[in-house]
């Protein structure tokens, strides 16, 4: 009889300690694994990161040249995959053989992927959609027919718009950048007269995205951008971005204190993915990279290093519960 009495009082205690769950931690977290080239590591050519909703939707963001091609064994399902814009780093003009090819400061990316690019041969060996904005859809629609897929799987999300894949609400948000389409990605004697004049063929506006996931997250995927008013008007005011995935490599997109001032005063999330450091950003998995270190710094919130392969879990508030 004292053992059933004590079981009731310890259960009492135990039930008494247990915090209950805030809905977005019932809700389940949303998971971010970075496909990077070198496990363990931010490298100089990562930008690819799969997002993973509680509801089991995948979509991998800008496969670039980390993500070795369809047969990656790392890709798994894929319901969607989302391309900022078309240059070869982001489009995948080239790839890794296999992950880990080369070194993190330089990593063989000797596999050629054009003209029909990984990110359309990923999308239709994974039977995913490709969700872009601009005038990519028709592009990428094409590149799928020719890769013998469904043209209908390349799918429009413009400026203002929204689209859901599974669970998760896709849109898109301007970037201020470039987004040329170079001759060898757009192929055949017209893209021989492209490369012949130093010219690119147009696609539209280049792009950043907004995701909702089913647990309450919205984050922000910047794509290669500088500053912008949408930064502070859309993304921060209208969609309250909670996590931010920030490109900081300088150059071609805002260098580190740039990318903190977006993130201090425009979006104010709760953490911050830095990306595209285009630097060796860590070695056995510690930062290292100037520019990373000088982002870390500067930014006001937690700032997560994608490390390839190290999977990190978000709630709906932008708070890393796990793998940071
Ligand atoms: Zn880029």
């Amino acid at each position: 009889m004292r053992t059933v009495a004590a079981a009731a009082v310890a259960a009492a205690t135990l039930a008494a300690l247990s915090v209950a769950p805030t809905p977005a931690q019932a809700a389940g977290a949303v998971k971010v694994t970075p496909l990077g080239s070198h496990e363990g590591e931010f490298c100089r050519q990562d930008r690819a990161l799969i997002f993973e909703d509680p509801d089991g939707t995948r979509i991998l963001y800008d496969p670039g040249r980390t993500v070795a091609g369809p047969a990656d064994p790392r890709l798994g399902k894929l319901d969607a995959v989302l391309v900022s814009h078309m240059h070869g780093d982001h489009a995948g003009d080239s790839h890794l053989p296999a992950p880990g090819a080369g070194t993190c400061e330089k990593p063989d990316t000797s596999t050629k992927a054009l003209p029909n690019t990984s990110a359309a041969a990923i999308a239709h060996a994974a039977g995913a959609k490709i969700v872009t904005g601009s005038e990519m859809p028709r592009f990428f629609a094409g590149k799928l027919k020719s890769l013998g897929g469904d043209p209908k799987n390349s799918v429009l999300v413009r400026f203002g718009a929204s689209t859901k894949v599974g669970g998760v609400t896709v849109t898109t948000v301007p970037a201020a950048h470039s987004n040329g389409i170079a001759g060898g990605m757009v192929g055949g004697d017209l893209g021989k007269m492209l490369e012949e004049a130093g010219l690119t063929a147009y696609a539209g506006p280049p792009t950043g995205y907004v995701l909702t996931f089913s647990n309450g997250l919205v984050a922000y995927l910047s794509g290669d951008t500088g500053v912008t008013s949408e930064q502070r008007t859309v993304v921060g005011e209208q969609y309250k971005a909670r996590l931010v995935v920030m490109n900081i490599g300088d150059t071609f997109t805002t260098g580190p204190m740039e990318a903190a001032y977006v993130i201090n005063e425009l979006v104010k999330p709760a953490s911050v993915i830095a990306s595209h450091a285009n630097e060796v950003g860590t070695e056995g998995g510690k930062v290292v990279g100037k520019k990373t270190l000088m982002f870390q710094k500067a930014a006001k919130v937690p700032v997560h290093i994608p490390l390839s392969g190290r999977t990190m879990s978000f709630d709906g508030a932008g708070k890393c519960t796990a793998g940071c």
